[in-house]
């Protein structure tokens, strides 16, 4: 690894090539690839990365299993050995100054060439009583990640619209004991409830009063409105979630609607309308588990990379006075 932390050639003028705002998967990823390619990166993060509620990570090759903070921690040392700079807390602002970005951060402004916003989304969870205590353990979202350690159990869906009865036919890959709590906002129509049906799913559409633990804090079932106790091995619900890109809007990005909200646009790269900004993982992608946010993360890198080089030649090219 490198050990020459800042190159010393790089642009005094600026305090570092990209600023990275949010150090979880995706940011971090970036930051490998573009610290690799001795560009001066420094990553900004509030640490609080969305998967923070789970012990451990599943389906990421390599680290099934692993703390999703120790994937993080990981990844955190090899930037730093290859002179990634970090800094910790909230990015408040970011504004345009010519060519510059300026990056409000607890240490300071940072001014950048790029910078990459990987700041993720904010789950907002159904209001039960109980549930948020659960999330990330009796309360999951994905079945890619907790699918396998709850199959052949129980598993109860609470629908958070009528798209979660996809979740729930979803979920009977992994067990054919669903019950789909329609919750008030998930109820199927004939045609949707005879396909739920014949595929063993039990509809439940007595409302939920709370969550219900044993003395070890574990999930046990859900308290109905008639006080019955349904039993339960885990719950899947699927949060709205809301990208954490404040900065982004801030900075005029263009949105679009995407998934059924509104999303700031990114093209195949990862670039907003913004000049100089770009975007990875799950701020512009809901869909992006960890495998994906760091492939993300690694293939915009690449793209910020050729960019800045498309930058070095002109400014080279103009220095040089080459066919003038
Ligand atoms: C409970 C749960 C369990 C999950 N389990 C799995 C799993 O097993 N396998 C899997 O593949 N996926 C899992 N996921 C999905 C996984 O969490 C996301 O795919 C992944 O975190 C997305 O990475 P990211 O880098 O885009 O965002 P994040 O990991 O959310 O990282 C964003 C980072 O940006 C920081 N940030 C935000 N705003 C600012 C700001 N203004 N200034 C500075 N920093 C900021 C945050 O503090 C955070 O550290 C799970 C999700 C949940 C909710």
């Amino acid at each position: 690894m490198r050990d020459d932390i800042i190159d010393t050639e790089l642009d005094t003028d600026l305090d570092t090539e990209i600023a990275i705002v949010g150090g979880g998967p995706a940011g971090l990823s970036a930051a490998l690839a573009l610290a690799r390619a001795r560009r001066a990166v420094t990553v900004i993060d509030g640490g609080r990365p969305r998967n923070r509620f789970a012990s451990h990570m599943h389906g990421v090759l390599g680290h099934d299993g692993l703390p999703p903070t120790e994937l993080l921690r990981l990844g955190r040392a090899e930037v730093e050995g290859y002179g990634g700079r970090f800094i910790s807390g909230d990015v408040t602002e970011a504004s345009l100054e010519g060519d510059t970005i300026l990056v409000g951060t607890p240490a300071g402004t940072v001014r950048a060439r790029r910078l990459l916003v990987a700041t993720g989304i904010r789950d907002e969870l159904p209001a039960i009583e109980g549930l948020r205590e659960q999330w990330g353990w009796g309360v999951v979202v994905c079945p890619y990640c907790d699918g396998w350690e709850r199959r052949n159990g129980v598993i109860g869906v609470i629908a958070t619209s009528p798209v979660s009865v996809e979740q729930a036919q979803l979920l009977r890959q992994w067990s054919d004991r669903i019950v789909y709590f329609t919750n008030g906002v998930g109820e199927p129509d004939t045609e949707t409830e005879r396909r739920m049906l014949a595929r063993s799913i039990r509809i439940e559409r007595r409302g939920i009063r709370r969550i219900v633990t044993d003395a070890a804090d574990t999930l046990t079932g859900v308290e109905l409105d008639d006080a019955t106790v349904a039993e339960l091995g885990a719950i899947f619900t699927g949060p709205t979630m809301v990208p954490r890109d404040d900065l982004l809007r801030a900075l005029g990005a263009a949105t679009t609607v995407a998934h059924g909200s509104v999303w700031v646009e990114v093209d195949a790269d990862g670039r907003t309308s913004v000049p100089g900004v770009w975007a990875a993982g799950n701020v512009v992608d809901p869909r992006a588990n960890v495998p994906v946010s760091l492939g993300a993360g690694a293939l915009i890198a690449g793209a910020i990379n050729a960019d800045l080089v498309r930058d070095d030649v002109e400014a080279a090219v103009s220095a040089a006075g080459v066919g003038r």
